[in-house]
């Protein structure tokens, strides 16, 4: 399988190649040059296998420089249940006939962030050793993302991670994830100011090619595409586990934010997963919402994008949504191009054609959006009636699945995150404490090992250069 970029470049690129690369040289994002098509037969015989022999079944369509038993024993030593705790990695739980969540946050870090990032982390180590290079990870966080990555690189031969976050900023408990990790190739940096103030001096850090070349400075961002293809995984282990027989159809509701979540959703039905439709559910940072229910995509100025309950779907621009894009306009790499390139950097943002808007309901696309009020009563009627303690971004998902359901549509909802890390909005909504995995009691107890500096990019790449 090779790779090519969304804005015309057709220069083709294996999958070792752009495994540890974020945006193609163009500007565009990475995409097979197709859709590897799953017939009846192959559905019959993967609906038996275990989540990690899924896993390579899927992985191996779109992976061929990789040997396939180094590929078997990278994803056969990712998806266990020591890691995930469930010996189905990514369970069912029913809510009622036909409506389930498919818990995607029992990893490591208890999002679903970690179902790709974990095998990232293999991969990473896998292909440094492969080159003899070492690669230093360079991100700012707010919560998931960071410690999703530190999970999966702790220990790892030849990645180190430098992650920034703002100063107590984090709630206690994300803190105490990130900061009680002790592994020497893992550097939290906690800096004096606010998240924009990580992101900046990430950016500063980056745009000095010649110390970004000296320093090997690579990111794990979610535009990556090893990322995305390790989440089309589990919409067929969900597909799998909610239906007897191929012949049936389900539905995923899937909070999104960057897009990333759900256009592994995309890719598995392009794929030919028996998947209805694929509804997407924001928060009051509606960008993607507004784009499905009108065919204009506005990014959001800094003044309009919102703190609220659900952070980890709080975003200005939709980095991943390129993708489908470039689908819904049969691959036309120079019109992709034009769209994101020329019309958001100029205006800020564009509107499809009536012709090609009218094809969002083919590629099985609806949205709905949630605010904060819907959060709370949807986590409280959801432990009411069913007795199950959801986080705020998968009441999102929830909230805007029952909108949108018809009757008789078997749905998935995907719960992206356990309720403790956002403790906050569980204690308005129920009144009590979030529950939270016995190995992780007392976690905030533990010795914290973190250094604190000044919002200046200097000091960071002073401090990298040191521990290099
Ligand atoms: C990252 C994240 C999301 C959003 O996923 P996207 O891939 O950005 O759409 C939703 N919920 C949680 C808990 C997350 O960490």
């Amino acid at each position: 399988m090779k790779y090519i970029s969304t804005r015309a470049d057709k220069t083709e690129r294996g999958f070792s190649e752009i495994l540890l690369e974020g945006l193609a040289p163009d500007g565009g994002l990475y995409l097979p040059q197709h859709y590897p098509q799953v017939d009846a037969a192959t559905l019959q015989r993967w609906r038996g296998l275990s989540y990690a022999e899924l896993a390579f079944e899927v992985l191996s369509l779109y992976i061929d420089d990789i040997p396939a038993d180094d590929l078997r024993d990278i994803v056969r030593r990712t998806y266990t249940e020591q890691v995930f705790g469930t010996p189905q990695i990514t369970p069912l739980k029913p809510l009622e006939p036909g409506l389930w969540l498919q818990a995607l946050s029992n990893g490591p870090t208890l999002a679903f962030k970690d179902m790709a990032m974990q095998l990232l982390g293999n991969l990473f180590e896998y292909e440094l050793a492969r080159r003899g290079e070492q690669l230093n990870i360079l991100g700012a966080t707010s919560g998931d993302t960071g410690s999703a990555a530190e999970y999966a690189m702790r220990g790892k031969q030849g990645v180190r991670v430098f992650m920034l976050s703002p100063n107590g900023r984090m709630s206690p408990f994300q803190q105490a994830q990130m900061f009680s990790l002790q592994d020497e190739n893992i550097h939290n940096l906690a800096v004096e100011g606010v998240f924009d103030d990580c992101q900046d001096i990430v950016k500063a850090v980056s745009n000095d090619l010649e110390f970004k070349r000296r320093y090997k400075i690579g990111t794990v961002n979610s535009i990556n595409w090893a990322r995305l293809v390790a989440q089309v995984v589990y919409y067929f282990a969900g597909y799998f586990q909610a239906t007897r027989s191929n012949d049936e159809v389900v539905s995923f509701a899937v909070p999104s934010g960057n897009f990333g979540n759900i256009c592994a959703g995309h890719v598995a039905r392009m794929m030919g997963l028996p998947i209805h439709r694929l509804v997407l559910a924001t928060n009051e940072n509606d960008v993607l919402d507004e784009f499905f229910r009108t065919g204009t995509y506005r990014v959001r100025q800094g003044a309009e994008t919102y703190e609220t309950s659900s952070p980890s779907m709080d975003i200005s621009k939709a980095s991943n949504f390129e993708r489908f894009v470039f689908d819904l306009l049969g691959r036309d790499g120079e019109r992709t191009r034009r769209l994101f390139k020329t019309e958001v950097e100029q205006h800020g943002s564009f509107q499809l054609a009536p012709h090609e808007f009218a094809r969002v309901a083919e590629y099985g696309f609806v949205s709905g959006r949630s605010t904060h009020a819907d959060r709370i009563a949807t986590i409280r009627t959801t432990f009411e009636q069913h007795g199950v303690m959801i986080d705020t971004h998968t009441a999102d998902g929830l909230k805007v699945a029952r909108e949108r359901r018809t009757p008789g549509e078997a749905m998935l909802v995907l719960e992206t995150a356990l309720p403790v890390k956002f403790a906050a909005a569980i204690r308005e909504a129920l009144g009590r404490e979030p529950e939270r995995p016995s190995a992780l009691e007392g976690i905030e107890q533990l010795p914290k090992r973190y250094t604190v500096v000044p919002p200046k990019a200097q000091t960071v790449k002073d401090y990298i250069a040191a521990h290099c």
